[in-house]
């Protein structure tokens, strides 16, 4: 007994001295990210952006003993939550909208650091055309790496959240601005701009993790025609595109996921639509504008290209491909395949060879009607004539430029096979090329006409500029508001409806559980949708959900059976669920609430509902924040 007791003693100190040692964050770590579920070290919890979470102690038996252990006020500067936290060595990091980045104890959520980059609001936001918004952090050998609103990446010290370098990524004076989280691989920092928008040139590039300095950058579309191709890869999209057309832009920025596959040293990312947004306005009819609404993948050592998969050539519906990418290896037609797989803005679920970039197979998730569907072989889409528009013809057309799934997180669970899409179905969205277009340097370009906010099937969504990116529509409707003195350029009369394709069941914002292998769904079920909250799944048979309204729900992973529903009272600007284990015991974190301040233009609408992260526990205790005061009478 006594030898036993000594043994248990030891073992608890060796135990409490592991726990003060702090564990590096290397490329060993990165690499492992996910593997235990304990920490949460990267965006997406690992390199193949699953959102799966290997913990089980929370399960489908006792998630109703779920409630709150503690919250955290975001504070100032904290609106629309897009950003999942992380977590590393018992704290949690995480970062507001204008970029303001914070380190609380993952135990108690006691603030240890807090540090604000001070951009410059008013003359930022003007620039920014898509959301007042930030997708999250890197963490890698004692730093913190932060991507500024304002086109700065910055490289803090992970104990102090002191500034160790910046580097300049871009300029919001060029009209790009960085939403998305940073990708750290092999001591590099791989980041990509947000702001096809306006007329910006997109691109990615890598970062020394100790210096900032820049050690490639990939450009997605062409630049300047009137000098040579800079190499053969922009050579080859030069030939798709009108000499005249970039002058306007091109988009194809990379503004969400950046997914990488160790073994085959790939780095992978989507590319956003083409700017302006009508095909016609770029001289686009017949061109495939490479590489725009692209999933493409580079040698993430040199940043070199090796294969592009094009999803929507010559794209005139905002349909940014930069939707997560899930890497896995999946069983289909009794062969174990390498995939990445994408649900896509544009309604359909792609899978293809993640090695040679080959399509495997793609199928509409939701209710699609620009495409007829997709060749069986290449992957390319049979678009539906009715869907294209002009100055002179309009198409009312589902997805809109909201997307069939947008930022908020899916995830992959591999004991059930399914992916869990958030995704917003059945809604309308009528685009016509505004006759009156001239380009507007350093302004929002969109080139389409929104005389006629409200148009299609009078269902649930059509052109409501749901908050944050895609923002788009958001921002255009207040300019436009903005610059009411001037009448509306007269739309042009609608081609008849394209017909749909798609699965029936709920339609509006679901939750679908969709199985890439057989490209069906096995289950859906009502609430959430392409923006707002988001999903992680975990082996205790769970799909956390975070919906846009507010609500936390949790459903059985293999049958959407729903096991719990918690109204977290933060109401609206929801971010993503993530799931960590620190002594013993599991968490499920989130952010929500937007603030007085809210985002400003473009972000939404504000609100009084101050932003907060919420981490909840078996058995906690701890009081829900409490519900807004009720709203409408007097008004
Ligand atoms: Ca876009």
């Amino acid at each position: 007994m006594r030898a036993h007791k000594t043994i248990l003693v030891l073992a608890v100190a060796a135990g409490t001295m592991a726990a003060q040692a702090p564990k590096r964050v290397g490329d060993a770590a990165l690499r492992n990210s996910g593997k235990s579920g304990e920490e949460w070290l990267v965006n997406g919890l690992n390199y193949g952006e699953t959102r799966y979470s290997p913990l089980k102690q929370i399960d489908s038996a006792n998630i109703g003993r779920l409630g709150l252990a503690w919250s955290y006020d975001i504070g100032p500067g904290g609106g629309t939550q897009e950003a999942t936290p992380l977590v590393s060595n018992g704290v949690m990091y995480s970062v507001t909208n204008w970029s303001i980045v914070f380190a609380v104890d993952a135990r108690t959520g006691k603030e240890k650091w807090r540090w604000d980059p001070e951009v410059n609001h008013a003359a930022v936001a003007p620039k920014i055309c898509c959301g007042i918004v930030n997708r999250g952090l890197g963490l890698y050998e004692g730093k913190v790496f932060v991507p500024v609103i304002d086109g700065r990446l910055v490289a803090l010290d992970i104990e102090t959240g002191k500034p160790v370098w910046e580097s300049r990524v871009a300029y919001p004076q060029d009209s790009y601005t960085l939403t998305m989280a940073p990708r750290v691989i092999r001591g590099r920092v791989v980041i990509g701009v947000s702001g096809a928008e306006y007329p910006v040139r997109g691109f990615i590039a890598a970062y020394d993790a100790n210096t900032g300095r820049e050690a490639w950058k990939f450009y997605t579309v062409p630049g300047d025609f009137s000098k040579p191709a800079e190499n053969e890869v922009m050579k080859r999209a030069m030939a798709t595109w009108d000499t005249k057309a970039t002058q306007r832009g091109g988009g194809g920025t990379v503004w969400d996921s950046i997914s990488y596959d160790p073994e085959a040293d790939l780095v992978y990312f989507g590319t956003g639509n083409a700017g302006p947004w009508p095909a016609d306005l770029r001289n686009a009819r017949g061109k495939d504008n490479l590489y725009v609404c692209s999933i493409v993948a580079l040698k993430a050592d040199t940043g070199e290209y090796k294969w592009h998969f094009q999803l929507v050539p010559g794209d005139s519906w905002d349909y940014d491909a930069v939707q997560q990418l899930i890497l896995a290896d999946i069983n289909i037609k009794g062969q174990n395949r390498k995939v990445i797989m994408q649900a896509s803005k544009d309604g359909f679920f792609y899978v293809l060879d993640r090695i040679t970039g080959k399509f495997i197979s793609g199928a509409p998730f939701v209710k699609v009607s620009w495409a007829k569907g997709l060749d069986e072989a290449t992957g390319r889409p049979i678009v539906n004539e009715d869907a294209y528009y002009s100055k002179t013809s309009g198409a009312v057309v589902e997805p809109g430029p909201n997307g069939a799934h947008n930022w908020a997180p899916m995830s992959f669970n591999p004991m059930t096979g399914l992916v869990y899409v958030p995704a917003t179905s059945g809604t309308t969205f009528s685009y016509a090329t505004d006759p009156e277009f001239e380009l507007k340097p350093g302004q929002l370009n969109l080139g389409i006409v929104f005389a006629n906010p409200n148009p299609g099937r009078g269902r649930g969504g059509a052109n409501n500029g749901q908050a944050a990116t895609g923002g788009e529509v958001a921002t255009a409707q207040a300019q436009a508001s903005e610059a009411a003195e001037k009448p509306p350029a007269p739309r042009a009369p609608n081609k008849p409806e394209p017909p749909t394709i798609g699965p029936d069941g709920p339609q509006g914002g679901i939750l679908t559980a969709w199985d890439p292998a057989a490209q069906k769904p096995r289950w859906t079920v009502s609430g959430g949708g392409s923006t707002g909250g988001g999903t992680v799944t975990t082996a205790g048979n769970l799909v956390i959900q975070v919906l846009s309204n507010g609500l936390l729900r949790v459903y059985s992973a293999d049958k959407g059976e729903k096991l719990l529903e918690i109204q977290t009272n933060l109401r609206t600007a929801m971010g993503p669920p993530m799931t960590y284990m620190l002594d013993g015991k599991q968490y499920v974190t989130l952010a929500g609430g937007q603030g007085a301040a809210g985002s400003g233009f473009g972000g939404g609408t504000a609100s009084p509902i101050t932003p907060k992260l919420l981490t909840f526990v078996l058995d906690g205790k701890a009081p829900l924040p409490e519900a807004p005061a009720r709203q409408g009478r007097g008004r």
